[in-house]
């Protein structure tokens, strides 16, 4: 259990709460087999090895005349075409003093080893007229040129984009272990909420979180049981978070995770299930809720909408991996000149958003957005990353910072 009780005033540091939950979450999807195109965006279960080499064999990468390079001289040569080749057809060894008409992919025949491109010879009926030598291996992709047979081409726990189905195919690889999709839970409190579409009632605004969320779920291979918007009571609070866990794998709950009156959903935790880790010394999100509850795993976030997108980043989109089973490894910042001043220290470490723009000298440096309201959303819309300050730091205008990209994080 981390020291993030309600009754002691002490926050936990962002590595920690990382640390830990990286430590408590474990994989909980099953494993099934899925046909090769079918597999894209799962997780996969098994580390792939090729059976075979890839090309199988010496193929020709150009259209043009497969020669014995020892058959060349100094000066014309002229040799005649004894066979052709069209790729996906075997030729005879070549006889000895001829050419063979070859084609791209096309395999290279025994007692060939280089091809001479279409382009730079001359036909003479069925002869070609060459001036020159050539080395042996020109225009040559030999057996093994991509993939040697045996060689590791997929790790357990990479999720598969297209390029890997790409290559899994090109062994041979009809079938994959997948894990099955992370069922993920949602729901947002709040009585001010209305859902977009509908008119507003006085003291409303619309619910933006859950609309974050879906999207970043979906692109992240979830399957998403929407359970929508829950009023600010315990009771409601509690039933939802039960469902949910009934349902799903994790649960992901927007806001009412303060000290407020109106702040159920912590309480309802701590009735239900385990908290094992609350407030956290980061900015924004502090208020941050993880543990169990019902067997699934739980993550409260802040109800303000950049809390919202930052904690997601930060923390769900780690956990989410771990749930999955994907290997994850905590993005790398760049090294980017500041073309701003942040002057004002904070114990909290900030996460401040920011996009990389042009200097006056044409320079990349990295700008924030004017205003770093956690309720400005707008903040997170005009930028395509963070820049990440320590706890107790400033910067100034020129100085080297920490910036990390959405893209880089959220996959
Ligand atoms: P809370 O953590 O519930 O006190 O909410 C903090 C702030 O975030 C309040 O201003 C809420 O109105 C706002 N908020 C909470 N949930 C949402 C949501 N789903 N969409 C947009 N804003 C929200
Ligand atoms: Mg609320």
């Amino acid at each position: 259990m981390l020291n993030n009780n309600c009754d002691t005033p002490d926050l936990v540091s962002y590595d920690d709460a990382l640390s830990h939950l990286l430590e408590t979450l474990k994989p909980v999807c099953a494993v099934e087999q899925l046909p090769l195109p079918d597999a894209l965006g799962r997780v996969i279960a098994e580390t792939l090895t090729a059976d075979i080499d890839v090309p199988s064999m010496a193929v020709s990468s150009m259209d043009g005349y497969a020669v014995n390079s020892a058959d060349l001289s100094e000066g014309t040569n002229y040799l005649p075409v004894s066979q052709r080749i069209p790729a996906g057809t075997a030729g005879e060894a070549l006889q000895q003093g001829s050419v063979a008409r070859i084609f791209t992919g096309a395999p290279i025949p025994p007692a060939a080893d280089a091809v001479i491109i279409q382009e730079n010879v001359e036909l003479d009926g069925d002869s070609i007229r060459f001036e020159g030598l050539v080395s042996a291996g020109l225009n040559v992709r030999p057996a093994g040129n991509d993939i040697d047979k045996g060689r590791v081409i997929l790790e357990a726990g990479s999720r598969l984009r297209p390029q890997d189905l790409g290559i899994a195919a090109s062994v041979g690889i009809g079938e994959v272990a997948v894990y099955r999709p992370l069922k993920v839970g949602l729901f947002s409190t709040g009585d001010e909420l209305a859902t977009p579409g509908q008119p507003l009632k006085p003291g409303q605004i619309y619910e933006s979180n859950r609309y974050v969320l879906r999207g970043f779920l979906e692109s992240l291979g979830c399957e998403i049981v929407d359970l929508g918007l829950i009023g600010d009571t315990l009771d409601a609070t509690c039933d939802a978070m039960l469902e949910a866990s009934n349902k799903a794998d994790l649960v992901i709950t927007t806001g009412g995770v303060s000290v407020g009156e109106e702040d159920h959903v912590r309480i309802a935790l701590e009735k239900l299930g385990d908290l094992s880790m609350w407030r956290l010394n980061i900015k924004p999100g502090k208020p941050l809720a993880f543990g169990l509850v019902n067997g699934s795993a739980f993550m409260g976030l802040p109800g303000n909408p950049v809390s919202v997108f930052a904690t997601f980043s930060l923390f769900v989109v780690p956990a989410i991996a771990r749930l999955q089973g994907r290997n994850w490894a905590k993005p790398r910042p760049v090294h980017l000149e500041s073309g701003f001043d942040w002057p004002k220290p904070d114990n909290r470490r900030e996460f401040l958003r920011a996009r990389i723009e042009e200097n006056e000298s044409g320079q990349s440096v990295v700008n924030i957005y004017p205003s770093q309201d956690s309720g400005v959303l707008t903040s997170a819309v005009w930028a395509d990353g963070f820049v990440e300050v320590p706890e107790g730091h400033t910067i100034a205008g020129g100085d080297m910072v920490d910036y990390i990209s959405f893209a880089s994080m959220i996959r």
